[in-house]
């Protein structure tokens, strides 16, 4: 079978490759608020139909009890944004789901050189485009990889589902939360984010901050009086700043007592993305600014901040430590206003033994069709996981292909990833659930 497997892969190859093309030169953009992943799910769902699966097309907005589930993100259009569900076999036995989003970052303002963000180019050993790392090639090798059994003739004694979802970018999590609701779930679910070819059970817990600092306009003259200098909110951000950093630091210090990243580098690291305050130019140069503006995502290990309470309990109490933060922060010349959603970090019980035969079957095909040693370790960014791991049955992991630049120009997928990807899949679904 695993030769069978690696054999039609191996000489099918160029379908993926071209799938994956295919599916990147859709548009499906996600535009914070709306988006138009149609355009991309209307390929997918004639993909699976050529494969003869049974196929639920739906928008969130039609899905019953969905708006009042305590994960719900409210805010989004849904129009023109339709998740695709295909599945093949029946419920009697086991399930395996793979499951995707299919929506991709903004590409404007942006100078790509390798190929267009939405005109896919092979080179080398490189996929690029847009959303080609995150995550079409993960989506590409699940498909392609159930394409293999169904079309090498595997009796599937069991049920394989495939999701293809939408408003996963900028935390909209609704696309799984969807599927969820709507009742799809299994004995064990991957989602095929880019993780380098590693199994990654959790994944960081998250917020992201557009932080305010209020600060006075002007500066102060009368010497002599008791007053303090006006507050300047450059110089508080500073502190902030610093303040953060020294917090990014202990984290990292801490990772000792984290099982799934003691072994890395430095798991844990914020991402500043933007500030501004003030005016630069020359008659403006004895003001000072009323105002800073900061966005930073501030991360923490998934067990301990599984709830938002936990998550900003931490946080303050080390902000807080500073005497200057912790009036600024109480009296409110420092906000801190949270952007989209919180993620809490996702609970795999790693002890279950079922699960960790799902984990061991993986390493396994890994081994088995790759000859590679797949490593299992927590992933640095945050994604859907949580949704399905602490908002539905079914446990599951971030297993995806490595690559680079995502979210930016010349965003690519390893190819080679994605081919031993769909080898690992498929021998992965033979294992647990097909006749042999
Ligand atoms: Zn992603």
């Amino acid at each position: 079978m695993k030769e069978k497997i690696i054999k039609y892969i191996d000489n099918n190859k160029k379908w993926l490759f071209e799938t994956l093309l295919e599916i990147i030169s859709k548009d499906t953009i996600n535009r914070l608020n709306s988006g138009n992943e149609n355009n991309g799910q209307d390929l997918v769902e004639n993909i699976f139909r050529k494969m003869n699966l049974k196929i639920d097309r739906f928008s969130p907005d039609e899905v019953k009890g969905l708006k009042k589930h305590p994960a719900y993100l409210a805010g989004r259009n849904y129009s023109n944004r339709d998740n695709i569900v295909g599945y093949i076999g029946n419920n009697s036995k086991k399930t395996i789901i793979f499951s995707s989003h299919i929506d991709t970052v903004p590409t404007e303002n942006l100078n790509w050189t390798k190929s267009g963000p939405l005109s896919p180019k092979i080179i080398g050993d490189k996929i690029y485009g847009i959303g080609a790392l995150d995550m079409k090639g993960g989506l590409a090798a699940s498909i392609f990889a159930l394409k293999t059994i169904i079309d090498l003739g595997i009796d599937i004694d069991g049920r394989v589902i495939l999701e293809s979802v939408i408003d996963e970018e900028f935390g909209g999590a609704n696309g799984t939360l969807a599927c969820i609701t709507r009742g799809y779930e299994g004995d064990f679910a991957i989602i095929p984010e880019p993780t380098g070819m590693n199994i990654c059970p959790v994944c960081i817990s998250q917020k992201l901050f557009s932080i305010e600092i209020r600060g006075k306009v002007g500066v102060k003259m009368d010497s002599g009086s008791n007053e303090n200098e006006p507050d300047n909110p450059i110089f508080l951000a500073n502190k902030l700043i610093n303040a953060l950093l020294e917090y990014e630091n202990y984290l990292n210090s801490l990772k000792h007592n984290h099982l799934f990243y003691k072994d890395q580098g430095k798991p844990i690291f914020f991402i500043a993305s933007g500030i501004r305050s003030g005016v630069i130019e020359e008659d403006r140069l004895w003001t000072t600014p009323d105002i800073l503006n900061l966005n930073l995502a501030v991360r923490n290990y998934p067990d301990g901040c599984e709830t938002e309470e936990l998550f900003d309990k931490k946080l303050y109490e080390f902000l807080f430590r500073d005497t200057l933060l912790n009036k600024k922060i109480k009296d409110g010349t420092i906000t801190f206003n949270k952007h989209y959603r919180f993620f809490p970090g996702p609970r795999f019980n790693i002890n279950s033994k079922k699960n960790k035969q799902y984990l061991n079957i993986l390493i396994e095909s890994g081994k088995d069709t790759t000859n590679k040693e797949l490593k299992i370790s927590g992933a640095n960014f945050a994604g859907d996981l949580f949704m399905f791991n602490n908002f539905s049955s079914t446990p599951a992991v971030f297993f995806g292909p490595g690559g680079g630049n995502a979210h930016t120009a010349d965003e690519f997928v390893y190819a080679d990833d994605i081919v031993n990807l769909s080898k690992v899949f498929a021998y992965f679904v033979c294992r647990t659930i097909c006749l042999q």
